[in-house]
This record gives C-alpha cells, structure tokens and sequence, in this order.
C-alpha cells in the first residue's frame, strides 16, 4: 500500500530513564475534577459521573520546549494537572482493578484558549477550539508506576515566572484514578499509549509571551513550557 502523502508521525512521550520511547495513541482529558477549580470557574463538580473532553496527539509538546502564543485568543491560559499512561487494555474494568492498566504517570500542561472555550459554554458548544489545538497538550517525563509512591497526598503546583500560581494535593481530586479509568473503560476501548489528564486544581489563569512555566508533582519530574511569540 502506498500513500498519496506521508502519514504524520506518531506523537511520543518520553519515559524517565529509558530510551524506548511512549506512543500515544489518545488524550483524554477529566473536567472539573478539583471542586476549589469547579467553583473559579463558576460551576459545580458533578457528583453523578465525571466528565471528558480530548485532545489530537497532534497538540502534543514535550515538556522543555518553547510554543508561540496560540492564534485567535486573548486569554491563553495554564491548566497543571497529573496525567496518567495507560499500558494495557481495558473495557468496563472494575475499579478495584483499574490501576493494573496504568503504566506510569507524568506532570502535564491542559494549556486552554479560555476566550474560546468560555464562548463555546454560552452557546452550548463544543470545547475544542478552546482545548484541542497544536501545543494544547504539554507533558513531562512519563515514571513508571512501579517507581511512583501511590495517588495520595502530594503535592501538586504551579509556578510562572518563579510566582506561585497552583497549589493542591493529589487527593484533593474529586474522582480517583482508579475511578476515572473504570468510568473511562465503559465509554471506550481503552488501552496503551492513551493519555488521560486528570483535571486542573485552582489557580488558573493566563500567560503571555516571555512566560516561563514550571508544573511540580512530588515523586515526577516537572514539566517546563516557555511561552514564545505570537504566531
Ligand atoms: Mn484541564
């Protein structure tokens, strides 16, 4: 078979220590997961079931990089959040199974034209302009579960410019890991190489050009974004 042109290639991660790289396959993205971050933003947690939003592996950048200031927004912002790896299948798996898919967990960057996405809620529609564009999708070095403590009272945070912007802990997460993955698991086939981030604490808010960000999760290495020129 040939193609008419070449095929991108495939978006990876890169996993702390080894030189094998992640294929990502899917970025799953969890809303209103901090009930302090629900509140900033005006809404409530939904106690029924969370909710999703994706990305393209195409608006994946490796943390350490430079982006340029996004096209047609004014309101650039920064969403820190913690992104688990799957690295195995699963589909309407329990919950007490579900951290046995999970292959590592990394620092990420949900980065948000909130201008967009603010305009696609008032008038009930979709998100994507606002979340799904290139350099949307910022993540650090994947560690594999086996060398991370587990999912309780770490710290998670963010920091532009050196000034502190983010500040929670890993279990201040209204839906767990295991939670998400196994509601996850009964909307789609689920299985290596897709991404989910888990939801921005409180603090968010925008970055200009010249920013410097650095995401902090304790046990991960940080991921870093520098803010570049408008496109
Ligand atoms: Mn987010």
């Amino acid at each position: 078979m040939t193609y008419l042109f070449d095929p991108e290639p495939v978006r990876t991660a890169v996993v702390q220590g080894e030189s094998a790289t992640y294929p990502v396959r899917r970025i799953f993205c969890v809303g209103r997961n901090y009930a302090e971050h629900a509140r900033e933003m005006g809404g409530e947690v939904d106690r029924e079931a969370p909710f999703y939003f994706t990305k393209s592996p195409l608006a994946l950048t490796r943390s350490g990089e430079t982006v340029p200031y996004p096209p047609g927004t004014t309101d650039f912002q920064h969403e820190m959040e913690f992104v688990v790896a799957l690295g195995a299948q699963a589909f309407r798996i329990a919950t007490q199974d579900a951290l046995g898919v999970v292959f590592g967990y990394a620092c990420g960057l949900d980065m948000t034209r909130r201008d967009l996405q603010a305009a696609a809620k008032d008038k009930r529609r979709p998100w994507d302009t606002g979340k799904d564009f290139e350099h949307a999708a910022i993540l650090g070095a994947i560690t594999r579960t086996e060398n991370v403590a587990p999912v309780g009272p770490q710290a998670i945070s963010l920091a532009v410019n050196g000034v502190p912007r983010q500040a929670a802990r890993l279990d201040d997460m209204v839906w767990s890991v295991a939670e998400i993955i196994s509601h996850l698991s009964t909307l789609y086939h689920l299985g290596p190489g897709d991404l989910i981030y888990t939801g921005t604490p409180a603090g968010v808010g925008p970055v200009v050009p010249g920013d410097v960000l650095e995401g902090r999760i304790d046990g991960l290495p940080p991921v870093r974004l520098v803010i570049g020129a408008p496109e």
